[in-house]
């Protein structure tokens, strides 16, 4: 009788821990990240990304690490993966993820590079930079955001991300020269100090133009001597002054 009763208190003993290591378990993967996240971000790069041209390795791969939903509002969480910017509050927005991979491909980075961001916002485009490069700076000007970011990527273990609150129009000169440049709000025109802070040989993205007509730029610096081309049509919020104006 009594092995018997044993047996059977062994039996549920063992029965409630194993259930709880799954639970457990369970939770940690859900915290990690849910596998719904890891297919849409599988069909966010394919659908929206590699079928649009974009072929950079690196930025693929990038695109497919970087878990976008830790980077949007609780509330939009479920569109992270969606083909729109979301708002990331402050007024401000995080860019579609199109935009994101087609401006870090036609930096064509390698690996070595030092780069500048200009507009952190939620620290998505700085992240997959941070996946590619050897160490980003990037600024961004409303407090809030800037804070916020800097313990999101310090809490995600990026260690070669360096977030500052200022004024970007002005660049950060102790860090320049810079392998590339990447701007993501839009300015009227081409920041003075960024074209003098790109590294021979350079690259810089930027959108320039009033607010409803801006184009994407490419600059390229050569012998100290800057090109420039126009890629595409796109919609950024202006780049702003500490006092609320635009630039
Ligand atoms: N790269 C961001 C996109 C943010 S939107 C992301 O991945 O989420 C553009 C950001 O530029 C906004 O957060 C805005 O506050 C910031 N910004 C605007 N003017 C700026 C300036 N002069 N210097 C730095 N950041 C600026």
């Amino acid at each position: 009788m009594r092995t018997q009763e044993n047996k059977r208190i062994y039996f549920y003993f063992i029965t409630g821990l194993l259930v709880s290591i799954i639970f457990v378990a369970d939770c940690r993967v859900e915290e990690k990240d849910l596998p719904g996240f890891a297919q849409k971000r599988e069909r966010m790069v394919r659908n929206q990304i590699e079928a649009r041209g974009v072929k950079d390795k690196q930025v693929l791969e990038a695109l497919r690490k970087v878990e976008r939903h830790k980077f949007v509002p609780k509330r939009y969480q479920d569109e992270a993966y969606n083909d729109y910017p979301l708002p990331i509050g402050e007024g401000q927005t995080i860019s579609q993820p199109y935009i994101v991979a087609l401006m870090t491909a036609v930096l064509d980075l390698k690996g070595k590079e030092k780069v500048l961001e200009i507009g952190t916002g939620s620290g998505y485009q700085a992240a997959i930079l941070g996946k590619i490069c050897k160490h980003v700076y990037t600024i961004e000007i409303v407090d809030v955001l800037g804070k916020r970011s800097k313990r999101l990527l310090s809490d995600l273990g990026y260690t070669n991300i360096t977030v500052k609150v200022g004024d970007g129009y002005k660049g950060w000169k102790e860090h320049s020269p810079f392998d590339a440049i990447i701007v993501t709000c839009a300015p009227s025109h081409i920041p003075e100090p960024l074209k003098d802070q790109l590294a021979e040989g350079g690259r810089m993205i930027i959108p320039v133009g009033e607010s409803l007509h801006q184009k994407l730029v490419l600059l390229v610096k050569r012998e100290g001597k800057i090109k420039q081309k126009a890629i595409i049509p796109v919609r950024f919020v202006p780049m702003m002054k500490k006092d609320g104006e635009t630039y």
